[in-house]
């Protein structure tokens, strides 16, 4: 039997929106960002799906070993470098890609066993203020990177803050800054996350580091991922699992906060804060039941929401309901919360399976 409540993983969507982002730019390498569980998708089913990307990116070093652990030969880049000997020596071993963003990962690469030199990536922080080496001191790093046997290959890297409100003059501005860094220096360079290939094409270097636009969703407030070509890859969908006509002035939930203004009729939802949904849904919010759209009455609980069906008479128990996906953005039901669609797809919890179709 299928459990109440699933995310069901498209892999056709994942490769069209890999092959999107190669479309959109074109002839660069491919760094598919894979942190967080894949965004909520699973982070080895989403692995194997994109075997066509040239590196993947990951956040933590278990995420790194979990993907090697799998069988994942591609090259994999840790985000935010390793912080230890011992992840270092483990990182040579597994062949994984270290960001450089601090002096002390420098001494650890100054002091590493050579057997196994690495790829590198040099972060410079232009603007960001998070992580990466501030400009002047970006030339002292480079030369002592320079000059090291356990260093093979060193590319560039930035991060923007802005990418995501389109014409941002912050993004020019870091762009700017960091092409004076690279110029003439023939190191592959790498700026742009999901909404940079998007928004700015003149700062895709030689690696693009696409994330949310992977899964099909738009980076851009007031957007959606079939506005930019993509697919949205998961949909998470439940089932009805009561139903009940609820009295003119009766409520509905904790707290007692939505009120029957007609004779309602509520169907009962499984899926709640415990699989993810938000509790800032505020009522109104769209679920679509047996592909129509309802609101949602009264406050997302841990296990069930409310949805008022009032006006759904074929609507029964075992009817399914989505949360989000192809018919629903999850940049919609986002935007609704008060907050960005990342939030939503890694809150996604453990306790929903994951489905690959
Ligand atoms: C998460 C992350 C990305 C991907 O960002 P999206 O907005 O999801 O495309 C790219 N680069 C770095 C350094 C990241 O941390």
């Amino acid at each position: 039997m299928n459990s109440l409540i699933r995310a069901e993983v498209s892999a056709a969507a994942l490769r069209g929106n890999l092959a999107r982002v190669r479309e959109v730019a074109p002839g660069r390498r491919v760094m598919a960002v894979i942190k967080a569980n894949a965004y909520g998708h699973g982070l080895i089913t989403v692995a194997q799906c994109l075997d066509g990307a040239d590196a993947f990116g990951v956040a933590r070093f278990e995420e790194a070993v979990a993907l090697r652990d799998a069988g994942i030969r591609t090259p994999i880049v840790l985000l935010e470098g390793v912080f230890t000997a011992e992840q270092l020596a483990l990182a040579a071993q597994l062949r994984f890609d270290v960001v450089v963003h601090e002096t002390e990962q420098l001494e650890l690469l100054e002091h590493a066993d050579t057997a196994q030199p690495f790829v590198t990536w040099l972060k410079v922080d232009t603007g960001m203020n998070r992580l990466g080496f501030r400009m002047d001191q970006f030339e002292g790093a480079l030369t002592r990177l320079s000059s090291l046997n356990a260093v093979q290959e060193i590319r560039l890297v930035t991060h923007f803050a802005c990418a995501d409100e389109r014409g941002s003059p912050m993004t020019g501005e870091q762009i700017a800054r960091f092409n004076r860094l690279a110029h003439g220096r023939q190191l592959a360079t790498s700026l742009a996350n999901s909404a940079a290939i998007f928004s700015a094409p003149d700062a895709h270097g030689e690696w693009v580091r696409p994330g949310l636009a992977l899964y099909g969703v738009a980076p851009f407030a007031g957007e959606t991922g079939a506005g930019l070509g993509l697919a949205p890859a998961m949909r998470l969908v439940s089932t009805v699992i009561s139903l009940r006509e609820v009295p003119v002035g009766e409520t509905v939930g904790y707290g007692a906060h939505w009120r029957a203004t007609r004779k309602s009729r509520i169907a009962i939802v499984a899926a709640g804060y415990g699989d993810g949904l938000l509790r800032s849904l505020p009522p109104g919010s769209p679920v679509i039941i047996n592909g129509r759209a309802f609101p949602l009455a009264g406050r997302v609980s841990m296990d069930m929401i409310g949805v008022d069906v009032t006006d759904g008479v074929e609507i029964g128990i075992g009817s399914p309901a989505v949360l989000w996906g192809p018919e629903l953005p999850v940049e919609t039901v986002a935007q609704a919360a008060g907050t960005i669609p990342y939030e939503l797809l890694c809150a996604v919890s453990q306790r929903v399976p994951i489905s690959v179709g």
